[in-house]
Order: C-alpha cells, then structure tokens, then sequence
C-alpha cells in the first residue's frame, strides 16, 4: 500500500500522529494509498521550519526568485502527463480535464513569473518642498493554503506561486481525498531551486486546520471548498487576527434568452453542467430557461446528456468519470428522487445508467420545471445534476440569481448586446460569462464569487492575490540638501 507522508524542510516526514485516512482510485473503487493525517504538534514543526525559511527568503533578489518561478513553470510543464495521470488517478476526472485544470494551474505560476513588474512600489517626489513618499509592499511571513478535493493541481496553485514571488512561505493542506497531485506539485517546486522549508505540505484534516488557524506564526489563510467550512475558517481565522480570504460554494446559474444560438447553449451547458461530473465551484447547475428558449433547450440538452460517454478517466473515449466518493455518488442520487418526489420532470435520470465494477459512477440527469423552492435548486449538489427553471421574462432571471444565496460564477446566452451589458452590470455574481459558461478567469485577472460563495475582502490569484500576500509600507523622506542647508554636515559645498 502506498503512503503519503508530509512534505517539510524539502523531506518526505513520515506522520507520527497514528492517524491516516484510506485514498480510493473513484473508477474502481480501490483503496490505492493510505495518507498520514497531521497533529497541531506536526504543524507546529511545519510553522517553524517555513519561518525559518521565510526570515531568508525574503531577503532574496526578485530575480532570484524569478529564475526558481521558471524553473518550476518548465518542470510542471515536462511533468504534465504525469500530474494528469496522478490526478485522474486519484480525482477520477477525465485525462483531459486533468491537463486542462493544470494548464490553468500553470498559468499562475506565469502571472508570479511577472512579479518583478507586478510588485513595484510607486514613488512621489516633493510630496512638501524636499519630502518623498514612497510606498512598497512586504511579504507577511507564513501563510498557509487549505484547498479542496475538486482541483488538486489548479489551486494549490492559485496560491503557492504569488504567495512565494511577493517573499513569503508557505504551508499547504490539500484535500485528504487526494493529497497525491499536491505532493509532485511540491516536490517538482524544490526540483526548480527554491530553498527548502520555503513550501510545507502537511497532509490533515480538520485537526491540522485548526492547529493552522490558531497558529500565532501563521500570518494569512488562503481556503478554498464548501460554504459551512468557509465560513467557519473566516470566522475562526480573523478572531485570531490573520487575514483569511475564504472561497466557498455554489449554485451557478446560466440564463437563456430565446435569441440565444440554441446548438452553441446545449452543447455550454453539458459541458459545463456534466464536465468534472459537475464536481466544479464554476459548474453550471441550473438552466434559467426564458420564454421560447426553453423547449428547444432542454430538447437540445437531453439529447447530448443521453450521449454523453460516462466512464474511467483514464479512456480516451470517456467524456465524463466517477464522483470522488461512494457516499458523494449516493447523495447527488438523492437529489433526483428529491426532484422527482416534489414535482419536477425527469428528463435524463442518471440512475439508470448501469456500470460495471465497484467505481463511483452516476449518470448525468437533467430535470425540467424545477421551482426555486425544492432542494434541487436550493442546495449545492456537486454532482452531475442539471435543473431547468422557466421563467417568463429576462427580469425574472435576474430577480432569481439575486435572490440566490450564492454568486460565484454566471453565464448568458444571447445574441442581444443589450441584454449582455445590462447582465453584465446587473448581476449579482463575482464572474460573469456572456455566451461563455465556465468564466473562470485568466492568471493576470482574479478569481473571486460573491455573497455565500466568498468570505474576505481580497479575492484569489492575479493582481488581488498579490495583494493578499503583502502589506503596504509607506515611508516619508526627508534628505538635507547641503548646498541650502544652514547646518554644516561636512559635505561639499559650492562656496
Ligand atoms: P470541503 O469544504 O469539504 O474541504 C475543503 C478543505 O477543508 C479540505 O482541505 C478539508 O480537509 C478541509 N475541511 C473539511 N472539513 C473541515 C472542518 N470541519 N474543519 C476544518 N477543515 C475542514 O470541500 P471539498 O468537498 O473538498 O470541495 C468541494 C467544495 O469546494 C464545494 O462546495 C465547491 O463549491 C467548493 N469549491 C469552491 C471553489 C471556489 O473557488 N469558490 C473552488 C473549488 C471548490
């Protein structure tokens, strides 16, 4: 059986807790690995090593840091069919989803490349007769990253790669549900150069989260996964006075209008409702069908989902894999029979998909005429579940996301640019697509939802990323200019 220790001071560190949780391969069932699950004593050892390394590290040239921040770019671009391989592995998403999900990984660890020109101070010369301001920004010293199961390469590296440009160090707890893709990350991140003890894995669950969260080295926290768990991690986090930004759960609604390319929708909305088996914070999960759209739409989307090739992710034929876990697959189920049993249509009902062998397969289903009041709607399923509302007028559709607890990401379909500005300046979500269903944006852009789906103030990756990791230092400059100045101080002068 295999074994996942942590990763400290640039060494594999067996767990000494006793504690482990089993990893499964979701396409099969098995048990493929045992990971070692952290104390606060553990963590603690983890804190003091990368405070250590920080006291250096900050200290290290920009360019330094830049030519360790290519390296490691080029290494995780040489290792990409591995991370994938790992990935699927572990996750059970397709091969593809797993390049794609690092290739957008990837692309944060260009933005902190650019760090030189991205963390200049400004300067303002007689701000007063003979005084400059200056202003810079300064690494904070520890910070740690908490992520999900969902993206075990793309957000560690939301984090990992600005927390480390802008000098700070850093800890990671990645998912306990598939800690094995992090663990190459890191590994191949002390492959480009970078000092040892500067990026931790600690392998944990809610024990090591805590033991971050009241860690007084511990300067900011950087969380990613479930609302309740956002939540707690904000309110816990900034009690103990670190800055936390908390990234959460969703509901992602995507609005028809009957002008909308309907071939172009159906095909957004199955690769965005069914992609990743739905297990995306930037899914779409419900279809708000205005007016005409909405037979031709759920028509055009049963007939892709019965299609839909669901099986091991490591085919190159299978278009979508397992969930992450039997009790995860058995509860997404429940939600159809909620579905059906409050009065919505089944269209597609995943449950009749049969497979075989022991993995965590479900079929993908659509449900129509679902109401804003059935759990269908009201809770974040995480699964393979699209639900189609119908709603009369495009007000309607924005009175429903508004109303909606969460605002991570959005999607319209239309060919009316008017319609598009107003969605664009109306909606209450953090990322909006207009014809374009999964708008999670670039590395030199930055990710963030609203409402429930994000706790904090500064959201994640790109120029706010940055920002979360520094502190502004503002100094005021007074120099005596000898050629004026009354007092003698032994330069040179004109006379
Ligand atoms: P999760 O909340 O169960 O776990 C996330 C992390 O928190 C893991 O590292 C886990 O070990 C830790 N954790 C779990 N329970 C804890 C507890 N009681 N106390 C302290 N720490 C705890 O999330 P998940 O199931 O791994 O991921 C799926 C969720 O993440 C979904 O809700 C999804 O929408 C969300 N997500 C959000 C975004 C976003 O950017 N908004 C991105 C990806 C995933």
């Amino acid at each position: 059986m295999k074994k996942i220790h942590h990763l400290v001071d640039g060494m594999s560190v067996e767990g000494t807790s006793g504690r482990t949780k089993p990893v499964f391969n979701p396409a099969t069932g098995e048990i493929t690995a045992e990971v070692d699950l952290a104390s606060p004593s553990e963590v603690d050892a983890a804190v003091q090593v990368a405070e250590r390394a920080f006291r250096e590290w900050r200290h290290t040239s920009i360019a330094a840091r830049t030519k360790h921040m290519f390296n490691f770019r080029a290494l995780c671009l040489e290792h990409k069919d591995e991370i994938a391989r790992r990935l699927t592995a572990e996750h059970g998403k397709v091969l593809s989803d797993s390049a794609g999900e690092l290739a957008r990984g990837i692309e944060n660890i260009e933005y902190a490349c650019g760090a030189s020109e991205a963390l200049k101070g400004s300067l303002s010369t007689n701000a007063s007769t003979g005084i400059d301001v200056s202003t810079i920004r300064q690494p904070l010293g520890v910070v740690a990253g908490i992520t999900p199961f969902n993206f075990p390469a793309m957000i560690p590296l939301w984090t990992i790669p600005n927390a480390i440009a802008a000098g700070n160090a850093f800890i990671l707890k990645p998912s306990e549900r598939d800690p094995s893709t992090p663990m190459l990350i890191a590994e191949l991140f002390h492959e480009a150069g970078f000092p040892d003890g500067l990026l931790n894995v600690v392998n944990g669950d809610k024990e090591a989260v805590d033991a971050l969260l009241d860690h007084e080295l511990v300067r900011a926290i950087s969380f990613v996964g479930s609302t309740p768990i956002a939540k707690y991690i904000y309110s816990r986090g900034t009690e103990n006075g670190k800055r936390v930004q908390a990234l959460a759960g969703a509901k992602n609604h995507m609005v028809v209008l009957p002008d909308a390319d309907i071939d172009m929708a159906a095909d957004a909305a199955v690769s965005a409702g069914f992609g990743s088996a739905g297990e995306r914070c930037m899914a779409i999960s419900v279809i708000v069908a205005v007016g005409d759209s909405a037979d031709p739409i759920v028509e055009a989307i049963s007939a892709r989902t019965n299609k839909l090739v669901i099986g091991d992710g490591t085919d190159p034929t299978s278009e979508m894999g397992p969930l992450i876990t039997e009790e995860h697959r058995d509860r997404v189920a429940g939600y159809v029979q909620a579905g059906a049993d409050a009065g919505a249509t089944v269209i597609v009902d995943g449950r009749d998909h049969t497979f075989e062998g022991d993995g965590f397969f479900l079929g993908a289903s659509l449900i129509d005429n679902v109401t804003t009041d059935m759990s269908v709607y009201t809770d974040e399923i995480f699964g393979p579940v699209l639900a189609v509302v119908r709603v009369d007028t495009f007000d309607e559709a924005l009175e429903m996301i508004e109303k909606n607890a969460w605002g991570n990401g959005t999607a319209l379909f239309t060919r009316d640019g008017g319609a598009a500005r107003r969605f664009h300046e109306e909606v209450e979500a953090g990322m909006v697509g207009i014809n374009v269903p999964v708008p999670v944006p670039v590395g030199y852009h930055s990710f963030g939802g609203w409402n429930d789906s994000f706790f904090g103030d500064t959201t994640m990756y790109g120029p706010e990323g940055l920002r979360f990791y520094t502190r502004p230092k503002v100094t005021t400059t007074r120099w005596p200019d000898p050629s004026t100045s009354s007092v003698n101080l032994g330069f040179p002068t004109n006379e």
